[in-house]
């Protein structure tokens, strides 16, 4: 194969077709790593009104670092994953206090700040820094699998390996940035996972899957492990002012680092694992007035399928034993506290709109 070729078709190709988003307007490292994560988490259509808010608030790496993690999670509110969030606050942190607020340019620095992996970091040196590092992405992975027929699967770590030599093998290192951000964009728009148009591919003639008629084999994937279904209940317990309690318990399997209202998980044949309320908590909670179990809707984690049940109650603040870690707060404080879509979806029930806080 001649990669010189494939890599300038691919870029004169990225040249004529690119997307005009907002993180190409320039080569900030900033601008590129807030793109790039919030890109691990969605595709670019739906990440770009979050990208404009989360720029317009924190427009520089400053800005970030002395922003407050509150207004960082409730900005990344609907994208998930975020710790992903946490790590870019604790990230933009480092990158002050070690950097003097400049990116390094070395690719073993730049990977010691928290929330940057090899990925993230190959992006930003190959874009804002044009040093020649190959990105691996998804979309990458399944173009190289197709270019080169790769019979392996491509979410297997050791094959990573190999397909990042691949990645490596085309990469244009005259211009790595644009040969990245091309073969990604290639990924995204053409070489989609389903129904890829290799008809107006620029790459076809290169494609080792296209031109055997191979192409609906690639890439291979693993099976798709089967949900494990859950129940989660949450009980709103709530004081004379309306507040509602939250707690932190690092030893939860989900949410560990927020604070959350107290939940318990139910399910077939669980492991001790999915415990989800430490002994204190499973006292108070065994001691709440009973009430009604109301069905809030569905949700899912990783491999976890889970259906959500809430519960409304209300106690004397002063009946509550004084425990570590638990606060009230306002029901409309809570998204920012615990920002995960779980929430919206109780906040949106009928008979939590409904109810009658008095005592
Ligand atoms: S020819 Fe088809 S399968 Fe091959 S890289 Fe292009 S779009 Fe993907």
């Amino acid at each position: 194969m001649n990669n010189k070729n494939l890599s300038v078709d691919l870029q004169t190709w990225f040249h004529q077709f690119k997307r005009e988003l907002p993180f190409r307007k320039n080569k900030d490292p900033y601008r590129i790593w807030i793109s790039e994560v919030m890109l691990q988490q969605t595709r670019v259509n739906s990440m770009l009104d979050h990208y404009r808010a989360f720029l317009s608030e924190f427009p520089t790496l400053a800005d970030l670092a002395s922003g407050k993690e509150e207004k960082v999670l409730s900005l990344w509110k609907g994208l998930g994953y975020y710790n992903r969030a946490k790590n870019l606050h604790r990230g933009a942190k480092y990158i002050m206090e070690n950097f003097n607020g400049l990116f390094p340019s070395d690719s073993k620095e730049l990977q010691k700040v928290p929330g940057i992996g090899p990925y993230t970091s190959n992006a930003i040196l190959s874009i804002a820094f044009s040093l020649p590092y190959a990105v691996l992405d998804g979309n990458v992975k399944r173009v190289l699998s197709r270019v080169f027929a790769f019979s392996g699967e491509i979410d297997n770590s050791s094959n990573e390996k190999i397909l990042q030599g691949y990645a490596d093998e085309l990469l244009d290192t005259k211009f790595p940035g644009n040969h990245n951000e091309a073969i990604m964009e290639l990924g995204a728009s053409i070489c989609r996972p389903k129904d890829p148009d290799c008809t107006i591919c620029p790459i076809s003639t290169y494609c080792i899957a296209f031109q055997k008629k191979r192409v609906g084999e690639f890439p291979k994937t693993k099976l798709p492990i089967e949900k494990i279904p859950l129940k989660f209940h949450f009980y709103l317990i709530f004081n004379e002012s309306s507040e509602v309690l939250i707690y932190e318990d690092p030893e939860k399997r989900f949410f560990p680092k927020f604070k959350t209202p107290p939940f318990l998980i139910s399910g077939e044949n669980l492991s001790k694992s999915y415990t989800s309320l430490n002994h204190e908590m499973s006292e108070l909670i065994n001691h709440l007035p009973e009430a009604k179990e109301i069905y809030a809707g569905k949700h899912s984690i990783t491999k976890h399928s889970i259906h959500l049940f809430f519960s409304i109650h209300k106690v004397k603040e002063k009946d509550i034993k004084k425990m570590l870690n638990i606060e009230f707060i306002t029901l409309n404080s809570l998204p920012n506290r615990f920002p995960s879509s779980i929430v919206s979806k109780i906040l949106k029930n009928p008979f939590l709109k409904s109810y009658n806080f008095k005592f």
